[in-house]
């Protein structure tokens, strides 16, 4: 799908809306969430337009792939005395997603509790 141009995330993607972006690629930006949920959140972003992860097809797959690349480099740079993250996908607005671009939020850096809520 093209990009939206009324889309936040596709337009943070092309710079056109500003981002603290800390690592991309030809298939993904990850730039620091707004509005931080630990002292580390992060959003991992595919470029392409894809509403959420259940609209996701076959063709994705390497989009998928790359954002799981993007993970476990991430990984790497989390403190080793606290080495948890957790990695949350809000899938449609029942379940808290507020932005209709794929991302994966990148959380760490404190304790995270189980079950979220
Ligand atoms: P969702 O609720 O859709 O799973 O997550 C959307 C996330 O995007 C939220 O954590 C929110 O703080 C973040 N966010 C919303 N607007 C902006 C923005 O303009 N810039 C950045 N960096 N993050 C944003
Ligand atoms: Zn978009």
């Amino acid at each position: 799908m093209a990009p939206a141009m009324d889309c936040l995330f596709c337009q943070i993607a092309a710079k056109t809306i500003p981002a603290q972006v800390v690592l991309e690629n030809n298939e993904i930006i990850v730039f620091k969430d707004i509005h931080p949920q630990a002292p580390t959140h992060l959003l991992i972003v595919p470029k392409k337009h894809v509403a959420r992860v259940s609209e996701l097809t076959d063709e994705d797959d390497g989009l998928v792939a790359a954002v799981h690349r993007a993970i476990r480099d991430l990984a790497k740079t989390v403190d080793p005395e606290k080495k948890g993250f957790r990695i949350v996908v809000n899938n449609g607005s029942a379940a808290g997603q507020a932005v209709a671009h794929l991302h994966y939020h990148f959380l760490a850096g404190r304790l995270l509790s189980w079950p979220p809520g």
